[in-house]
């Protein structure tokens, strides 16, 4: 265990994730038990934390100018609430015997072990990409990287260029279109 490691008497939970699953938890957690008795740490490898992937398609549109609207609560804004928020700390290795995970800040490459006494897995799913001729080029994406990748040098291919298509007929694909 690593001086960081310290909690006291508190009990700490540690979510992976700190998109709309793994902060409801965070927050849901932190209305329950003030921070006198629970420790909330949080880690989200990405650069954005509670964004919502359903506006996506408005921004894409031209509907939301601006990629930052999407983001619902702010990081800045979940610290407040006594949130331990980690951006950009990717977990690499769950370690449930000793109840602690180990967490790597993907800009210093340091790494470190944080134990818990509870556990949220929130880490998302992974799109099926399905194999048709074209998928392979650079114009082809899933709109992850949008929300994952360093905000000024994302780019947006479908509002670049003006051609769209969607795959995935879902709540989601029809979107797409519509917009
Ligand atoms: C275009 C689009 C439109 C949508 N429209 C709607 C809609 O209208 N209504 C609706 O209900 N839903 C909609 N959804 C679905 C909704 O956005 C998802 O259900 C929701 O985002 C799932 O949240 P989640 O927290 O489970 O996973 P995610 O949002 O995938 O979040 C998982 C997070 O975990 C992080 N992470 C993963 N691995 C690690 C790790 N090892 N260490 C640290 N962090 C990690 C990721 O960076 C990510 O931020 C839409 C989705 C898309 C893409």
């Amino acid at each position: 265990m690593n001086m960081s490691d310290a909690r006291g008497a508190r009990e700490r939970l540690v979510v992976i994730g700190g998109d709309a699953a793994g902060m409801s938890a965070a927050s849901q957690a932190r209305r329950l038990k003030g921070p006198d008795r629970l420790e909330i740490v949080a880690f989200e490898r990405g650069h954005f934390t509670s964004f919502s992937a359903c506006g996506i398609p408005y921004w894409v549109g031209g509907d939301v100018p601006d990629r930052e609207q999407l983001i619902a609560r702010t990081a800045e804004e979940h610290r407040a609430r006594d949130i331990d928020l980690r951006m950009r700390t990717e977990v690499t290795e769950i370690d449930p015997d000793r109840g602690r995970v180990r967490a790597r800040d993907l800009d210093s490459g340091a790494e470190s072990w944080t134990s818990y006494d509870g556990l949220v897995i929130a880490t998302g799913a992974r799109p099926i990409r399905p194999e048709l001729p074209g998928m392979d080029a650079p114009e082809c994406t899933g709109c992850r990287p949008w929300t994952t990748a360093r905000p000024s040098s994302t780019r947006c291919p479908a509002r670049a260029d003006g051609a769209r298509w969607s795959s995935g007929p879902g709540t989601s694909g029809w979107r797409w279109p519509r917009r």
